[in-house]
């Protein structure tokens, strides 16, 4: 169907990939009973519908439906094609693919040779900071700046000469066209057919996307040129708003903390690395985006903003912050003490010292709001402090946990010298206002996992009794032979749905080949993404282990029943047309409207 990949190896690659563990690297993943939940990488939500089944080896979301193997899955979530996908995870289960087959790639060549080019300039600059001449003020610059040997190799940071052709020159000998590269920004056009390194005489951060290939460079400047950093412009494989630095080395180390530290800058990601925290990760140079502060919260539910403690800084912190805050990630804001960046925090006491001083710290959202809002009030003017405190009471009012109320009344009601109750008492008020609101516009984020899942099953309810029937009785084959094979059987594939038919061929030919149900396999077997998600939903849907052969009849019945109903329809509407007595036709009409009548139901 798809490839020339020996079935066995697809097999194999299939069975020595956990879907739980391929899932887990992208998505965090919480245990409930049998399945495992998380919030889901194909469509935006604040509560997890997004299910994975270790038995099964498959995933389905219940909020946009989405669902398949844990090839399926890398072939969405990384728009793999098939092939990319069995390689991808070939090589992570060191299965080793016959060469010649492994050639098809999804990506463009155009694509394909810019990572290449990218690659090889990868090499190239590193290898001039560490050996070159030209790279000395690098080295320099990295070593002032108490970067390692061991770190500069491990990030692969490099430097580009200041002999403005030589990386066109080496670009060229590699075979590279001019065009190519300068659509990509590694090299700028100079005059008639020259061109010139936009780097050159800057230190290099290589940025990888979250595979681990560099896919665009930071490049610090050395002697005070401007701009100070300038990084790679966007291309087909670099969106800045999409990546962040060093998310692939410290996504592991982030799912095992449970807390990532989000940076402004490439160094402070470097420092804090190197002492050994490795949970880091920054933004390129641009503000926090909405698509990046969604990735972290698949991985992580706590993110601790740690941005330079400057006055641009603590802005950026209040607007990383809030979004975070928006899209339900619990936010600390860690404070830098002594007016420092952080990697020169790091330089100067330890990493020991940073996670004590500042990451253990860090303020609450709340607490860093209530000192960010001061700065737009004067305190010496007593209608400004009543301003601000009306402010802070309409703040505290939405917070779910009275504890944490409780605190910052506290804090409120000491600070201006004030009781507590009487704020506790606006507070209230404040809550008491928004509890009316909310229950005139229930648009608010009150829609839980449960109420989507009950909402889900309620919609099941009202389908009609063959199709409750077949999605039922399905279900229970995916998970017990002897259900399979009775219901084989008595029916064949005679269900009424079209879509159930196609996947009871595909079941009962695996069955007998394999003489078990892989429901994994039996996805990899469907090349139709609506046949995917109809097996994964079904697959994952609640079957009861005592159901009594009473039951099974039962919907053997309403199907055939169905079935028959439908082609008695058939015949009875044939009938009608042919009829020239109109009395006649209009009897043969009454009962046509009856039938389906009770077939709607
Ligand atoms: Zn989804």
């Amino acid at each position: 169907m798809y490839t020339e990949i020996p079935e066995e190896i697809i097999d194999q690659v299939r069975k020595e990939n956990d879907i739980v563990e391929v899932v887990q690297e992208y998505v965090q993943l919480k245990k409930q009973g049998r399945n495992y939940f998380g919030l889901c990488p194909f469509h935006e939500e604040n509560s997890p519908s997004f299910s994975v089944t270790k038995e099964k080896q498959i995933f389905h979301c219940f909020g946009c439906g989405k669902g398949g193997n844990v090839i399926t899955f890398l072939m969405e979530i990384e728009t793999f094609t098939f092939i990319d996908a069995i390689q991808f995870l070939a090589e992570r289960a060191e299965i080793s693919i016959p060469k010649t087959r492994a050639k098809q790639s999804s990506m463009s060549e155009e694509n394909q040779l810019l990572l290449s080019a990218y690659d090889w300039l990868t090499k190239f600059y590193h290898h001039i900071l560490k050996y070159a001449e030209d790279g000395n003020a690098g080295r320099s610059y990295f070593e002032q700046r108490g970067i390692t040997e061991s770190t500069m190799n491990e990030f692969q940071l490099g430097f580009s000469s200041l002999n403005s052709d030589f990386t066109y020159k080496f670009l060229s000998q590699k075979g590279f066209h001019h065009q190519l590269l300068v659509k990509s920004g590694l090299l700028s056009p100079r005059g008639n057919n020259d061109f010139v390194d936009p780097f050159r005489g800057r230190v290099l951060f290589p940025i990888r996307n979250h595979l681990g290939r560099t896919v665009g460079f930071g490049a610090r400047a050395m002697q005070g040129e401007e701009p100070k950093y300038l990084n790679s412009p966007e291309h087909a494989l670099f969106r800045k708003g999409s990546i962040l630095y060093n998310f692939d080395m410290a996504k592991n180390h982030i799912r095992k903390s449970q807390e990532v530290i989000l940076f402004e800058g490439y160094m402070d990601v470097l420092a804090a690395h190197q002492a050994g925290i490795k949970n880091v990760v920054a933004t390129l140079g641009t503000a926090l985006t909405e698509h990046q502060a969604r990735l972290l919260k698949r991985y992580v539910n706590t993110v601790i903003v740690c941005y330079d403690a400057d006055d641009a800084g603590i802005h950026a912190s209040y607007e990383a912050a809030q979004l975070l805050k928006k899209i339900g990630c619990d936010v600390k804001v860690a404070h830098v003490k002594e007016n420092m960046d952080p990697d020169e925090y790091i330089n100067a006491y330890g990493g020991a010292q940073f996670t004590q001083k500042v990451i253990e710290e860090s303020n609450t959202y709340f607490t860093f709001l209530m000192n960010y809002r001061k700065k737009d009030y004067n305190f010496s003017i007593d209608s400004e402090k009543l301003a601000y405190i009306n402010e802070m009471v309409e703040l505290i009012a939405p917070i779910e946990s009275s504890i944490e109320r409780e605190y910052y009344v506290k804090e409120i009601a000491d600070e201006f010298n004030l009781s507590r109750e009487i704020v506790q008492n606006d507070v209230l008020q404040h809550r008491k206002k928004l509890n009316q609101y909310s229950k005139g516009n229930s648009s608010g984020n009150s829609h839980t996992n449960k109420n989507r899942y009950y909402h889900y099953n309620k919609q099941e309810n009202i389908l009609p009794a063959y199709r409750n029937a077949e999605k039922h009785l399905l279900a229970h084959m995916l998970k017990y032979p002897y259900i399979l094979e009775k219901v084989q059987q008595k029916l064949g594939v005679d269900f009424n749905i079209d879509e159930h038919k196609i996947i009871l061929t595909h079941l009962y030919a695996l069955y007998e080949e394999k003489n078990e149900i892989d429901i994994s396999e039996l996805i990899g077997k469907l090349n139709d993404d609506t046949l995917k998600r109809i097996v994964t939903e079904i697959a994952i849907t609640p079957t009861n282990n005592a159901i009594s052969e009473q039951e099974i009849n039962d919907y053997i019945q309403t199907i055939k029943r169905e079935a028959t109903d439908h082609t008695y329809l058939r015949t009875l509407k044939q009938k009608q047309k042919q009829e020239k007595n109109p009395i006649l036709a209009a009897k043969i009409g009454l009962e046509i409207i009856n039938i389906e009548k009770q077939l709607k139901r």
